[in-house]
C-alpha cells in the first residue's frame, strides 16, 4: 500500500472500538487467564488507524461521523508471568 504522508499526520476523525459482539461479551465479562501458564493477565488498551469504518465492529453510532481516519482502540492481554501477548480476539475465539 503507497504510504500517505498527509493521511499519516492527520488528526482522527472519529474514533471507535474494534470489538465484535462476542469480544466485548469476553471484555465484559470474563477475565482471562494465560492459556500457557494459568496466570491472570493484565489488560492493555492500544490502538490502530484505519481509513473508513470496520464492518462488523462498533460503528454504527459513526454513521453521520466522518470516518477519513478513524482510531480504533483494541485491547491486549499480557502475562506477568511468563511475559506471553494475546489480543482479545485470540482469546475471545
Ligand atoms: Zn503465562
Amino acid at each position: 500500500m503507497k504510504r500517505n504522508q498527509d493521511w499519516d499526520s492527520m488528526k482522527h476523525t472519529a474514533f471507535s472500538y474494534s470489538f465484535t459482539p462476542k469480544e466485548f461479551y469476553f471484555f465484559l465479562f470474563k477475565k482471562p487467564k494465560c492459556p500457557d501458564c494459568g496466570e491472570k493477565m493484565l489488560r492493555q488498551k492500544e490502538y490502530f488507524s484505519t481509513r473508513g469504518a470496520i464492518p462488523g465492529t462498533f460503528t454504527q453510532e459513526m454513521a453521520s461521523v466522518n470516518t477519513k481516519k478513524v482510531k480504533y482502540y483494541y485491547y491486549t492481554y499480557t502475562c506477568p508471568k511468563c511475559g506471553k501477548k494475546y489480543t482479545l480476539s485470540e482469546l475471545a475465539k
